[in-house]
């Protein structure tokens, strides 16, 4: 029985090409009881893989989060198989609005503590008696009231590329810092306020919404879905779109454009642009916003130093990062001083 990917991102990408055949980006997520994530794992990694679905999945007691790609011919027999299993029937998929064949390259379902890394101590509170969830129209009239808070859940280098027009977007780089940073600006409007908050698809609103209402917030809201459903409802409804710029993806898309603003900057030039790359150099692969002129001028890298590494023969950079670990496997959060013009 093959539990894990025998291909290459590499091979993949060439398999892709070579079938030609459109693949739908999609995600999902479920809080549940699992009785056993790891027996669950291997019956989605099996079934999946059969499918040609590939993506990134985490199974733990507390649920399912999964962002995957799936071959347009083989989305009806994925969604029956979504359905024969009890605590995904009609679950709630997002569609990505912008397509690209190659969002993702391999398929890993991984079990994890947590199904978001959030920081909580679940125990602490109660994570079932949640926030009002509201859908895009309701969402639009509620960030228009003069006695609504919005605040974006996502973190710094999420935002920075796209936000709700008058959110308040808190420079964290988890997810557990916004939520004390939040609650303390926010300590003095716990009763009056009404406190609405998004996130990219819904899931970090599920808890945070719920640690919220335990800290005493009486009024708390949520956008079902996210920024992705949001987006689809305000399409197929005609409403008036109030999200600026582009919502950060986490696969190789890393964003889809929503409005034609542009509100970030080149971190390297200073000039407008919303391009998420990663340095070229694999022993840095910081995240960060670059230019074509700033990639065209710099080798798609962050820095000289990494210019030079990365203009080495790869033997030689193999060699540099011996001893070093895998820091090409850590996904580095957009903070640098060598980004001239990031806040
Ligand atoms: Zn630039
Ligand atoms: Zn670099």
């Amino acid at each position: 029985m093959q539990l894990y990917n025998t291909l290459s991102a590499k091979e993949r990408e060439k398999l892709i090409e070579e079938a030609g055949q459109d693949r739908l980006t999609i995600s999902f997520y479920k809080y549940a009881h699992i009785g056993n994530p790891q027996i669950l794992r291997n019956h989605l990694f099996l079934t999946w893989d059969e499918m040609d679905v590939l993506g990134r999945i985490y199974v733990a007691f507390e649920g399912v989060n999964a962002q995957l790609s799936v071959p347009a011919e083989n989305f009806n027999a994925f969604k029956s198989h979504l359905d024969s299993i009890s605590f995904l029937e009609n679950v709630r998929l997002n569609i990505a609005i912008e397509q690209d064949n190659k969002s993702f390259l391999k398929l890993k379902v991984k079990v994890r503590d947590k199904i978001v890394a959030d920081g909580l101590n679940d125990n602490t509170f109660d994570v079932t008696n949640k926030g009002i969830h509201v859908g895009a129209e309701q969402f639009n009239e509620l960030i228009e009231d003069p006695d609504t808070v919005l605040v974006d859940m996502r973190n710094h280098y999420e935002s920075e590329i796209g936000h709700f027009k008058n959110a308040i977007t808190p420079d964290v780089d988890t997810f557990r810092d916004s939520l004390d940073i939040i609650e303390q600006d926010l300590s003095e409007h716990k009763e009056d306020k009404k406190l609405v908050m998004y996130c990219t698809g819904g899931i970090r609103c599920e808890k945070a919404s719920a640690y919220y209402k335990h800290k005493g917030f009486k009024n708390v809201y949520q956008l079902e879905g996210g920024i992705i459903e949001y987006t689809r409802q305000v399409r197929a409804q005609n409403l008036e779109n109030k999200f600026l710029g582009k919502n950060f993806v986490f696969d190789h898309r890393r964003g889809e454009r929503i409005s034609e603003d542009v509100i970030s900057h080149c971190h390297q030039c200073g000039k407008p642009c919303d391009t998420h790359v990663n340095c070229a150099n694999e022993a840095c692969h910081l995240l960060f916003i670059q230019c074509a002129e700033c990639a065209a001028a710099m080798d798609n890298c962050c820095s000289t130093e990494c210019q030079e590494i990365h203009g080495l023969p790869y033997e030689e950079q193999k060699e540099l990062r011996k001893g070093k670990g895998a820091s090409n496997k850590i996904f580095k959060k957009g903070r640098s001083p060598v980004l001239k013009y990031k806040k």
